[in-house]
């Protein structure tokens, strides 16, 4: 049942990563990470998630700063907001599709808050910015007990609400590596309303001239909200990379992206439609892509 109100909690706001480790080894479940807290706190409202102490950890030292370096790419802090991050130069130069799937969430006032790592690390299988991080083979940066590591996007997404973070470590920056040259990409998303909805259907397409490929061209796809976690479709993937870009080889890829995905039916739309969404707008995806080039 909808309650009116938030349970009672202790509030740390963290400075240290190790402090932060150090809470959860010594709490367990009993102790939640927070960002800008779009996603938790609704769900400590709703009675979802019951943690007797929240870890505010967006104020750790780096957490919001965004730097695109031309070999390491664009490392952005997992606290940068949406907004903060649509509206950064260098995004905006290098990485449009990024850019795209940052405004597609929710509303310019929510985006104020919610952070790029939340979106992430929420495990939602409708995270819009889930299949841009997918591909452009993004790479999770976490801390825990044992220090730093890194898990490629493709890695990280594991069901429904889980991540690859582990019990005892947060997330602290996503890394992209700079896009193959003459990359383009768009973000197509579908929600019952332009503003402020999850996601029935979201599809990343990225393009960019190669030599590796049979077809000289290569595309990347993914797919938010049509799967228990967010994917790269392989066989449509494959059927761009080995035959001649064109409409016959885009309706061939989109009606194996859709095969790739396996919906549900929620209140939002029915299994059905989804998939047919996902042919229809990785169709829209790869023409959008290919006449920008
Ligand atoms: C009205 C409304 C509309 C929305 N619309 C959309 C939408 O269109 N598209 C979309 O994708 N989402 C949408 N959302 C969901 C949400 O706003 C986003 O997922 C947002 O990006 C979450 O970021 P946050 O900083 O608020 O995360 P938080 O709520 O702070 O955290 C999210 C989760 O990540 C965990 N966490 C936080 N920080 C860390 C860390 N550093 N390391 C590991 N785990 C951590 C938290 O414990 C929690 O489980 C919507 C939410 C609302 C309330």
């Amino acid at each position: 049942m909808t309650r009116s109100g938030l349970p009672d909690f202790d509030y740390v706001r963290a400075t240290r990563p190790a402090e932060v480790v150090a809470l959860l080894q010594e709490r367990g479940d009993a102790a939640r990470l927070m960002m800008g807290g779009t996603d938790l706190l609704v769900r400590l409202r709703d009675g979802a998630l019951r943690p007797h102490v929240v870890v505010d950890v967006k104020h750790l030292p780096g957490m919001s700063d965004v730097r695109y370096d031309e070999q390491a790419g664009l490392t952005v802090g997992a606290a940068v907001t949406m907004n903060a991050l649509a509206a950064h130069p260098a995004v905006q130069a290098r990485y449009p599709l990024l850019v795209e799937a940052a405004r597609s969430v929710a509303s310019y006032q929510l985006r104020n808050r919610a952070t790029l790592g939340g979106n992430l690390c929420n495990g939602s299988p409708a995270a819009d910015t889930a299949p841009a991080a997918l591909v452009l083979e993004a790479q999770m940066l976490l801390y825990g007990p044992e220090g730093e590591r890194e898990v490629a996007a493709a890695d990280f997404f594991l069901a429904p609400g889980r991540t690859a973070v582990g019990p005892s470590e947060l997330l602290t920056a996503v890394r992209f590596p700079p896009p193959p040259a003459g990359a383009k990409g768009h973000y197509l998303k579908l929600g019952r309303n332009k503003l402020g909805d999850l996601s029935i259907v979201g599809v990343a397409v990225l393009g960019f001239a190669d030599g590796t490929a049979p077809s000289g061209y290569r595309f990347r796809i993914g797919l938010a909200s049509v799967a228990p976690r967010p994917l790269r479709p392989a066989a449509a993937e494959a059927v761009l990379a080995d035959n001649p870009p064109g409409e016959g080889t885009f309706a061939q890829a989109a009606e194996a992206a859709m095969n790739g995905a396996a919906p549900i039916d929620d209140v939002r739309a029915s299994a059905a439609y989804r998939r047919e969404m996902v042919r229809v707008l990785t169709l829209r995806g790869l023409r959008q892509v290919w006449e920008g080039r």
